[in-house]
């Protein structure tokens, strides 16, 4: 089974915008199609998890969220870079109002982690997870995975505010972290 890179959307592959829902509210973080380009040339699955929990409080709707996904297919394939899965959590956070909303799926939960390795044959233990919140982070380290986060979105605050979790990389940018992820993976390869 292969390594597997795990990013989070808002604020990581995109730059944040409350409860984005909209292809022309989608600005890429810089670097991304070229980090992600060079994933895809070496074979190393890149997984998108995200939290969409605008959907189960009826801000917008699943159908929004995959065109949105759809469009970043299209500005990533302009560069020859392809995500190779994207995975969604529409629920409500476990302390929202209504307790059947507590899924399995909403990171820091691994539900969705635990999918995308089923599917695409990843092996966790030689992935990382690279995001903006400590719910990213926390969610890879729960998986035994290695973590990195970033200062675009949420991050410069998730970093002043948290002394409950330790990511094990602070990167200015996710195109920093994936190029630093893929020069240790391509020396295991060598
Ligand atoms: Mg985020
Ligand atoms: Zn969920």
């Amino acid at each position: 089974m292969k390594p597997g890179i795990f990013i989070d959307r808002d604020g990581t592959l995109i730059r944040e915008v409350n409860y984005l829902h909209k292809p022309d509210q989608v600005i890429l973080i810089s670097g991304m199609s070229e980090a992600i380009k060079r994933a895809n040339e070496i074979g190393i699955p890149v997984i998108v998890i995200s939290n969409q929990s605008g959907v189960g409080r009826g801000f917008f709707t699943l159908e929004d969220v995959f065109r949105v996904h759809r469009h970043i297919d299209e500005v990533l394939l302009d560069s020859g870079a392809f995500i190779t899965g994207w995975f969604v959590c529409p629920h409500l956070p476990p302390a929202g109002k209504s307790p059947i909303s507590d899924c399995s799926c909403r990171k820091p939960k691994p539900g969705l982690f635990l999918e995308a390795a089923g599917i695409h044959g990843i092996d966790l233990f030689k992935s990382v997870m690279v995001g903006d919140k400590s719910i990213d982070i926390e969610a890879g380290k729960a998986l035994s995975m290695q973590t990195g986060l970033v200062e675009t979105g949420y991050g410069r605050k998730t970093l002043a505010e948290s002394e409950l979790f330790k990511p094990d990389f602070v990167f200015t940018t996710a195109s920093v972290a994936l190029h630093f992820f893929l020069d240790q993976y391509e020396k295991l390869l060598n």
